[in-house]
């Protein structure tokens, strides 16, 4: 039996198209085989596994609910965290595409496969 977050991941994969909250790069969940058909190879595709993102954070008394758990590619999860100040879920969003839209953030393979909001 899979745990919750395991269950919600893959549920707001399923809602998100398999895309990233933030960058809308497409995603993998269990082997990054997955984006062979997206033309990347294993190794450029490991920052692509899919996290669940809590909308609420857990410290802040969030809870593993399906309202409050979004999908994010691991890069821009590790990378949100990293900050040193934690922005909102629409200000980090809005910084990820202010990025990509200066054509950074990923690698050129990945950065081609994003959809633009
Ligand atoms: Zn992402």
């Amino acid at each position: 039996m899979p745990h919750t977050i395991q269950r919600l991941r893959e549920a707001a994969f399923g809602n998100q198209n398999g895309r990233c909250y933030y960058c809308s790069a497409p995603m993998w969940l269990h082997t990054p085989q997955e984006l062979r058909t997206h033309g990347l190879v294993r190794q450029r595709a490991r920052p692509l596994r899919c996290t669940a993102e809590h909308l609420v954070a857990r410290m802040e008394g969030g809870q593993d609910t399906a309202d409050n758990v979004v999908a994010a590619c691991e890069l821009c999860n590790r990378r949100r965290h990293a900050r040193k100040r934690l922005l909102t879920l629409a200000q980090y969003r809005a910084l990820v595409q202010r990025r990509l839209a200066m054509g950074r953030w990923h690698a050129p393979e990945i950065l081609a496969l994003t959809t633009r909001r």
